[in-house]
């Protein structure tokens, strides 16, 4: 079979930009794609010609190569063939195709800190150390030792995808061998491994916003991983882990803590001191005559403050009345005293009760 000029298979002139090549490409590849022109063997051609054309095309080494010496020069360079044409569809039809997402900056990176109940209802300044990857010195990122260069990866020729069948459809998918990178490192540097980059820490100081809950968590904008290639770095998410708290338990914005009475206090009504949420403040509540046990009381207000906004949760205070358990002889007399008031059986009793009851 005789090949066509590649610049007239696509329609432009020889000094044609890579943007009219593409354009030019991406005209033609949606109208002979195999998809849209199930059977028909010329649509095919067609496609698989502008396919190569634009491969060659769109590399400054291949078009080199071609503009110099033809179809004849790309022969035996390893260039050119159907592989490279399937391998280089996702580049320019990813978008389309749901092929590859192109990366836009650098990852993303998560930090787990620990801080107190209090440090969460008010905030906080903390020092952390976020490990992050930097370009590397020795290879100056390249990951090579000095001296030699990365390789066009022979798996996929230099593109990064390769093409697996997937029922009817052709499914991008990243190199495995150089994974997606187009390129392998044959020399790798010492200091990184053949990375490009080596991990470093950093410190940052991380003001933690009062309100914040256990599984919060914050973004930190640019505190992520470096961007490749110049792009902006990812983010930082920072998840908080609140400890638990001795006195107080948190629900959303409120605050629940319990307090002891005794009998007497129950019965006789009292006032108790109530601490607070910030530190050695209480607040006096007046408890009425004849409270019961898990009575709840409410102080409006005193709870966590709203993460970013203005309101404040309610401190709420569930009552317990506590049975004391040692009783010297003075409160056991008192008790049995009560105890014959009240006409009820206790243990020292319940026999002599019961057989009362029966006559
Ligand atoms: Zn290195
Ligand atoms: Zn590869």
């Amino acid at each position: 079979m005789n090949q066509r000029d590649y610049y007239e298979v696509l329609g432009v002139s020889r000094n044609a930009d890579e943007s009219e090549l593409k354009k030019a490409y991406r005209q033609r590849a949606l109208k002979y794609h195999p998809d849209k022109n199930p059977g028909d063997k010329q649509a095919e051609d067609k496609f698989k010609e502008a396919s190569e054309a634009y491969n060659v095309l769109k590399d400054s080494e291949k078009r080199q190569i071609y503009d110099q010496y033809g179809h004849d020069g790309l022969k035996g360079q390893g260039f050119g063939g159907f592989d490279d044409i399937v391998s280089q569809f996702g580049d320019i039809f990813g978008d389309f195709f749901g092929g590859k997402e192109q990366q836009r900056s650098g990852s993303d990176l998560r930090l787990d800190i620990s801080i107190s109940f209090k440090e969460a209802v008010f905030g906080a300044q903390k020092e952390v150390e976020v490990s992050k990857h930097n370009p590397c010195g020795t290879c100056e990122g390249s990951g090579s030792k000095p001296g030699h260069r990365p390789q066009p990866c022979r798996t996929c020729r230099g593109t990064g995808q390769v093409v697996r069948a997937q029922g009817f459809f052709s499914v991008q998918a990243p190199c495995p061998d150089c994974r997606g990178a187009g390129q392998v490192i044959t020399h790798p540097c010492i200091e990184c491994r053949g990375d490009g980059r080596v991990l470093k820490n950093k410190n940052l100081s991380i003001n933690i916003p009062a309100g914040v809950d256990d599984g919060s968590r914050l973004r930190l904008r640019g505190e992520g991983e470096p961007g490749p290639g110049g792009l902006p770095p990812g983010d930082l998410y920072v998840i908080m882990h609140v400890a638990a708290h001795e006195f107080f338990h948190r629900e959303g914005q409120d605050i629940h803590c319990r307090m002891n009475l005794t009998f007497s206090q129950a019965a006789l009504g009292t006032e108790i001191q109530v601490p607070l949420l910030e530190d050695g403040k209480t607040k006096t509540i007046s408890i009425k005559a004849g409270v019961q046990t898990n009575t709840a009381h409410r102080i409006s207000g005193a709870g966590v403050p709203q993460l970013r906004g203005h309101s404040k949760g309610d401190q709420i205070i569930h009552l317990n009345i506590e049975t004391p358990k040692r009783l010297n002889k003075k409160q056991r007399d008192l008790f049995k005293e009560l105890a014959e008031l009240d006409g009820k059986p206790i243990k020292e009793t319940v026999k002599g009760f019961f057989q009362k009851l029966r006559m």
